[in-house]
């Protein structure tokens, strides 16, 4: 008799594996951890003592319709509690869009470099990737996208800032882009960095939103609200799309931790935001001073610096790694820094320094 294997979907073949950023190595004098724009800070003490007495009743499945961080969420953005739908981290809550508007056949539009999570979500729905390259500035073309709308479109990432490049779209360019959009085609604003935004140019998805029944904003409590190992995000979206995100949820995925911890954090939002706005200072000066080194740095309104460096990406990443950072390489593109603790983004500076006077 011949062994067969079981019979497994033939969308998951050549599917890319998430890479995460690599850990800091153990052992070494300092390591530091930039690769997988994480929030430098330890949890706040108040959010902390939340999640240990929340940790008392992890025997007991969590509230599934997340009752106290809706109403939440709801207040601070002032929407409705139907036009919002939580899951286990931004990424959760984006696949589940996909799996509720994406299948074999349809087509998914996103800008390439962006979000890696992107085609793999994209490729398990058993749809097809449309990647339109970023400008020559390292821009979402939303020209381009919008030129490669078709009958099959179901669903358009625009990832604001872009990772990894960092870069913005503003106002008037995705206003025009969108007005571009056929209404029943669902635009996807990913805005996991939009706490760490400075320019004012930038609008802020939510507004966009109110007047567009075909625009779903994502965020997540990972990034600024330094919340990254507990995922918890969620979306903004008029009602059939965030009942469609209801409906898809996996029952109980958002923990009750990470449900508490989530809301402490909104109700702590002042001191998260003013540790985001000592990362946008460290931001401008990692900036500055590659700048001054000669690099040429696209403008990030991220918590992360993006540098092109072809070829000598692997080559960039090592000599990283031996002075003490981990940075996140994509071989023969560029790499990406997260903006981390202040000595850290020391360490990195010097580097680039020396990686570059001896190009
Ligand atoms: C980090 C990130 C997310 C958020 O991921 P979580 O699943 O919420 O941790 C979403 N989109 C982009 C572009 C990101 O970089």
């Amino acid at each position: 008799m011949s062994e067969t294997s079981p019979r497994l979907r033939a969308e998951l073949d050549g599917i890319p594996t998430y890479r995460p950023g690599k850990p800091a190595a153990s052992g070494g004098p300092v390591a530091y951890k930039l690769s997988s724009n994480e929030n430098p800070y330890p949890p706040l003490p108040g959010v902390m003592e939340s999640v240990t007495e929340a940790a008392g009743s992890f025997n007991r499945y969590p509230d599934m319709a997340c009752t106290g961080l809706m109403s939440e969420l709801s207040e601070r953005f002032g929407v409705p509690q139907s036009h919002l739908a939580t899951g286990t981290g931004s990424v959760g809550v984006a696949q589940q869009l996909l799996q509720a508007t994406s299948g074999p056949g349809d087509e998914v539009i996103y800008a390439w470099r962006s979000f890696e999570a992107y085609p793999i979500i994209t490729q398990i729905s058993g749809a097809t990737s449309v990647q339109v390259p970023l400008t020559q500035g390292e821009v979402h073309d939303l020209d381009a996208m919008a030129d490669a709308i078709t009958d099959r479109t179901r669903l358009i990432f625009v990832c604001n800032p872009n990772n990894p490049t960092g870069t913005v779209v503003r106002r008037a360019e995705l206003e025009r882009f969108l007005d571009r959009v056929p209404s029943d085609v669902l635009v996807v604003l990913d805005e996991a960095y939009r706490e760490f935004i400075r320019d004012v140019q930038v609008p802020d998805g939510v507004e966009l939103y109110r007047e567009r029944p075909n625009v779903c904003v994502l965020r997540t409590f990972s990034k600024a609200y330094g919340l990254a190992g507990l995922r918890v995000g969620f979306a903004i979206a008029h009602e059939p799309v965030a009942a469609a995100l209801r409906k898809t949820a996996v029952p109980f995925g958002v923990s009750q931790l990470a449900q508490v911890a989530a809301v402490a954090s909104l109700r702590a939002e002042d001191e998260l935001l003013g540790r985001v706005g000592s990362l946008v200072c460290e931001r401008t000066r990692v900036v500055d001073a590659l700048r001054g080194q000669g690099w040429t740095v696209p403008e990030t309104q991220a918590n992360f610096v993006w540098l092109r460096l072809g070829e000598r990406t692997v080559d960039f990443a090592a000599a990283c790694e031996q002075a003490g950072v981990v940075v996140r390489p994509f071989p023969g593109e560029g790499v990406r820094v997260t903006i981390g603790e202040s000595e850290a983004n020391d360490i990195l500076v010097k580097v680039a320094e020396s990686f570059r006077s001896k190009l």
